[in-house]
């Protein structure tokens, strides 16, 4: 069993100053020298990521037992405004991220030129995730419409990773199209930023990168996801969760999961929020399944589109860490 701390935040109660408690416990000093805080700053016009008012006390905690941090994300798959490392730079000072404000530099892990460290046959870990000591893993707790729940697993394996494993990753939430139900229109051809789909609305696979535009827009529902999609994606979430966490060159992990702001869909998400449930806290672990576990069970398993526990359930049987979980109060 595995002890997971826990900050309410259901009374209104919730501090950020609670937060260097909650770290303590977990054990914040046994993170050393250079540590990637790997979070997700949010797709530009997004208002519900984990805020740099909490990354900047984390940080300031980080750094006061011996830590030298520096706040990291990896750039999208899908074309928009976090595509490049330049286009993400602007996105993360725009949403407050701030060096001078965090207290510390933000390095976009994957670089100028998507670069990272092949550690199996299909998994690269970026770059300054690879290069670091040690690893503080922020996460928003939230809904997700592939792959149902996101959470610490997501992050690290969608997150951590460069564009190459990110499409790996992808490959299972291809569509699938029945010509039957086509009618021409285009939409999808119009809305793919990807040149996926050939004048003969046909899916060109190498193209598709699996991002869902398309569906989204088709309105005769000859675009559909495939049979399985979410257990499919989850699968390999654990599976690049797996090869991450065991394949740096470290193994000093704290996962911190956010559960304020609780969306159906993560934040990658540009349109303005509703909420799946109301602030419950924030969790933080060693164990990154416990961690995950604990959020699905305090959001609620039934809030979910579909079974969000398949991939935590997945990362245990691959041995990254315990379902059953103890909750300790901050
Ligand atoms: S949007 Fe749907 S109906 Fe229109 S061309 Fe594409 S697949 Fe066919
Ligand atoms: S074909 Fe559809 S899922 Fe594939 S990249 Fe284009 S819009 Fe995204």
């Amino acid at each position: 069993m595995s002890e997971v701390y826990f900050i309410d935040a259901t009374e209104g109660t919730f501090t950020v100053e609670k937060l260097e408690t909650l770290l303590e416990k977990v054990g914040v000093g046994d993170l050393k020298d250079v540590t990637a805080l790997k979070m997700h700053m949010g797709e530009r016009n997004n208002k519900t990521f984990v805020k740099p008012a909490y990354v900047q006390k984390i940080v300031a905690v980080v750094k006061k037992h011996g830590g030298d941090p520096f706040v990291t994300d990896t750039t999208t798959i899908y074309k928009a405004e976090r595509y490049t490392a330049m286009d993400y730079y602007r996105t993360a000072f725009a949403h407050g991220f701030l060096p001078s404000y965090l207290g510390c530099p933000v390095i976009i892990a994957d670089g100028l030129k998507d670069e990272g460290v092949q550690v199996t046959e299909k998994v690269e870990i970026a770059k300054s995730i690879y290069d670091s000591d040690a690893m503080l893993v922020i996460s928003h707790a939230t809904g997700h419409g592939a792959s149902s729940f996101g959470g610490a697993i997501k992050n690290v394996a969608m997150g951590c990773v460069t564009k190459r494993t990110k499409i790996y990753q992808h490959e299972v939430t291809q569509p699938v199209l029945d010509t039957d139900l086509c009618n021409q229109c285009d939409k999808c051809r119009e809305a793919c930023k990807h040149d996926a789909i050939s004048e003969d609305h046909e899916l060109i696979r190498e193209n598709c990168i699996g991002c869902g535009s398309c569906i989204a827009v088709c309105e005769t529902g000859a675009l559909k996801s495939a049979r399985d999609m979410s257990p499919n994606l989850q699968k390999r979430l654990a599976e690049v969760a797996h090869a991450v966490l065991r394949n740096l060159p470290y193994h000093k992990f704290i996962f911190v999961n956010f559960l304020i702001d609780i969306t159906p869909f993560c934040d990658c998400a540009e349109f303005a929020p509703e909420y799946m449930c109301p602030d419950i806290g924030v969790l933080a672990s060693k164990d990154i399944v416990a961690v995950d576990m604990a959020s699905i069970d305090m959001i609620g398993k039934h809030l979910f589109e579909s079974d969000p526990t398949v991939q935590v359930r997945e990362a245990h049987k691959l041995g990254l860490g315990e379902l059953e979980y103890e909750i300790c109060m901050v």
